[in-house]
């Protein structure tokens, strides 16, 4: 790969800066581990536990304690694990018409929630598809104020006038594609403390995509009932190829096993083929290769600053979760950035990204994706729909060092080398 000596030199410059922050990355990273190593050890993981079954997948010993050590490691009660959830969206999915019924609204409390669910809740999208609105569930939203915190008093304003109808109060916790923060995990818990005081009959459910491992405590372990996420971004460990997750409280969870699959049925059929392995592997890696992400984060911030760009957050600020934002400020920039990451990434580096309609999305969405696992976000790749202020959002990287080379493609790419 040819890198220009000047990003050869910016990086060089770069690491110097960045070191102190890699160190407190390794240490959350430490942390994770042990809490992870604890929880495999307690619940005796053997080669057993990699065994699949088939069928309805009865008595399938791998998947539950799976289960039981997701829920451990997420502070959770309880937690289920599948490779039959497609996607992060489809957890969500399965979260919301787990818990919310007729007549319950669905009160957003970080603003819009991510572009795919928009088209479940009803926002958008065909009458009589199914959507939450379509069986008489309500959607209401409180932005978060300008400085990027919750905005307490609108929020209790609004669950008094919901009164038992406010059944969820939802948070994403990453900025997804939008310019706002993330929220910080204790953050989230103090929104739990305070929903629970004032309105006891609410579950607060987050989307943690993207969050998991970036802090030492996931937001399940500081008072949230339901956390849920996908297996191709960070709790995946780059080794799951499919799947996802939901973590809670014991109600929380029997209700979204039972929209999963049957009402009674639950949890307890769905067989695992050959997952399990991968599973317990990936969230054995977990911790580290969200740490690989995050300091590929903090190198793309401090080099595309350098270059003049505006980057959130800033190459000295703590991280809440993976995603890096690039503003390019027109789409040929982001178009030019995301080139660079193809160009940079271990699999299909010879290919040029175009935008396109996304099955889910408003606007066009341009993806840079080299990955291993189709649409695999802890593995290195940049998107970001192509509307203004034309930001790249850009996440991942399984290794530190080919994040590293990665970023200095791009960099070199976006110089118009
Ligand atoms: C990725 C993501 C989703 C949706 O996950 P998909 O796997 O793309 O369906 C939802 N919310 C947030 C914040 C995400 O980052």
């Amino acid at each position: 790969m040819h890198i220009s000596d000047k990003i050869k030199t910016l990086t060089a410059e770069a690491e110097i800066s960045l070191a102190p922050y890699f160190a407190e990355i390794d240490r959350v990273s430490f942390e994770n581990t042990e809490r992870v190593m604890d929880a495999f050890r307690e619940h005796r993981v053997a080669m057993t536990n990699f065994d699949g079954t088939s069928g309805y997948g009865y008595d399938d010993r791998g998947r539950d304690v799976l289960d039981e050590i997701w829920a451990e490691v997420m502070g959770a009660e309880s937690a289920i694990v599948r490779h039959q959830i497609v996607s992060g969206t489809h957890a969500l999915t399965i979260g919301l018409f787990g818990i919310l019924r007729p007549g319950d609204t669905m009160l957003s409390v970080a603003g819009k929630p991510y572009d795919t669910l928009e088209e479940v809740i009803g926002l958008c999208g065909t009458p009589g598809n199914g959507s939450l609105r379509d069986f008489g569930v309500n959607y209401d939203q409180v932005d978060l104020t300008e400085d990027g915190h919750f905005d307490y008093a609108t929020i209790e304003k609004k669950l008094a006038e919901l009164g038992d109808k406010a059944k969820m109060v939802f948070v994403q916790r990453s900025k997804g594609y939008l310019n706002r923060k993330t929220l910080s995990v204790p953050e989230i818990g103090e929104l739990a403390d305070f929903v629970h005081r004032v309105s006891p009959g609410s579950f607060v459910v987050v989307d943690n995509c993207y969050g998991e491992f970036v802090e030492t405590m996931e937001p399940t372990a500081v008072g949230a009932d339901l956390i849920i996420g996908s297996l191709i971004k960070n709790p995946g460990g780059g080794m799951a190829e499919t799947g996802g997750y939901l973590a809670g409280t014991k109600r929380a969870v029997e209700l979204c096993s039972y929209r999963l699959t049957s009402v009674g049925v639950g949890g307890e059929v769905g067989a695992t083929f050959g997952h399990n392995k991968s599973f317990y592997k990936g969230l054995f890696y977990a911790p580290h290769t969200t740490a690989q992400a995050l300091k590929t984060a903090h190198l793309a911030a401090y080099i595309f600053n350098a270059l003049g760009y505006a980057v959130e957050p800033a190459w000295n600020e703590v991280r809440h979760d993976i995603i890096q934002s690039v503003i390019t400020g027109s789409a040929e920039g982001l178009c030019a950035f995301c080139r660079g990451i193809q160009a940079g990434s271990p699999v299909d580096s010879h290919v040029t990204p175009e935008p396109w309609a996304m099955p889910g999305y408003n606007d066009p969405v341009i993806m840079a994706a080299g990955a291993f696992t189709q649409g695999s976000s802890i593995e290195l790749s940049a998107d970001g729909p192509v509307r203004p202020p034309y930001t790249a959002f850009f996440q991942g990287g399984l290794t530190y060092e080919s994040g590293k080379l990665a970023i200095m493609a791009a960099a070199d790419a976006v110089l118009g080398g």
